[in-house]
């Protein structure tokens, strides 16, 4: 079974997300990083895109080899802004000829330098029509509990996801550090008649001033809670023991608010989702 709306029906999901590598040596660690994250059978794991398609091969080499070489199940992230409706069908094609089925169907972001490629597409519903339309993947899109950040009001942030989750098989979070961002986004969607499956994103602590920079860019709320333990430690280690226990933490709560599962934003790195798996006695291979 390897479409994720199937996975999902069957109970709950366990995925991580990673990019794709710049370097050999980022290769290398990548490679490492999944074959230890691999023997926690993982439902499935995710690839980004790059914006604008800057990492159209990579992406599709590192999930055909996922598909090809492991045991795992891949998603492909695809972002729509400055392709051709072309482009997508023949990305679409690629992956259907690989037994790739699952797609996350993403808006994406224009160049901050305004060098935009000409584009079919505006939004990711747009991109979502033409996934559906191909009739050979399961589909997922994007949710941020607190926001887009573009969108005007929460209300209009909410009715535009409501409407994508009308038709795509489930949704994944953008990374938040309280469980009531979540469990009230669940709420309203559900106030607007969608109960489709809404899987949150974890992000662990890793290092400071990197997800202070993450979270600003992402439109997550730094919580004065985290900023204050956080202060008490300076230590790499300790900095990601701390990140450790919050997520634990979290991830625990979401759980039993009946969350269908979590989605780990690893940054191509194992060893924090691994001690999160531990800790919350989660299911390994043996
Ligand atoms: P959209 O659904 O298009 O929404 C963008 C904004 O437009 C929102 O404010 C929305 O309310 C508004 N909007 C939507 N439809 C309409 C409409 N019809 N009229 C007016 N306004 C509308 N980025 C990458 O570059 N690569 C990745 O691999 C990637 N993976 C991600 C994975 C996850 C789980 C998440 C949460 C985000 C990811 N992103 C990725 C970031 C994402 O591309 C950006 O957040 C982007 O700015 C919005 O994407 P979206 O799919 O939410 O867009």
């Amino acid at each position: 079974m390897a479409r994720i709306a199937d996975l999902i029906a069957a109970g709950r999901t366990f995925s991580f997300e990673f990019f794709p590598p710049k370097s050999d040596m980022a290769q290398l660690t990548l490679g490492r990083t999944i074959s230890e994250l691999e023997s926690l059978s993982p439902s499935f794991v995710s690839i980004t895109y790059g914006a604008g398609g800057s990492t159209r091969q990579r992406t599709q080499q590192l999930v055909q080899w996922i598909r090809q070489e492991t045991t795992i199940n891949p998603m492909a992230h695809l972002t729509c802004q400055g392709h051709r409706r072309s482009e997508i069908a023949e990305i679409l094609d690629t992956y259907a000829a690989a037994d790739v089925q699952n797609i996350l169907a993403l808006g994406g972001d224009a160049p901050a330098d305004g060098s935009a490629e000409p584009s079919d597409y505006t939004y990711a519903s747009d991109l979502l029509d033409d996934v559906l339309a191909s009739g050979r993947f399961s589909v997922g899109v994007a949710a941020h509990p607190e926001v887009h950040p573009r969108s005007p009001s929460r209300d209009s942030d909410r009715q535009f996801l409501a409407e994508k989750m009308r038709r795509a098989d489930f949704a994944i979070t953008q990374f938040f550090f309280e469980a009531e961002a979540y469990l009230r986004l669940v709420d309203e969607l559900a106030a607007l008649g969608v109960h489709k499956p809404v899987i949150p994103g974890i992000m662990p602590v890793t290092n400071k001033s990197q997800i202070e920079r993450m979270a600003q860019l992402s439109g997550a709320a730094f919580p004065t809670w985290l900023a204050e333990r956080l202060s008490t430690v300076d230590d790499p280690d300790d900095v990601r023991q701390v990140g450790v226990d919050v997520a634990t933490e979290l991830c625990a709560r979401l759980l039993e608010a009946g969350a269908p599962g979590l989605h780990f934003y690893t940054l191509n790195r194992s060893t924090a989702t691994r001690e999160i798996y531990a800790n919350l006695d989660l299911p390994v291979k043996g």
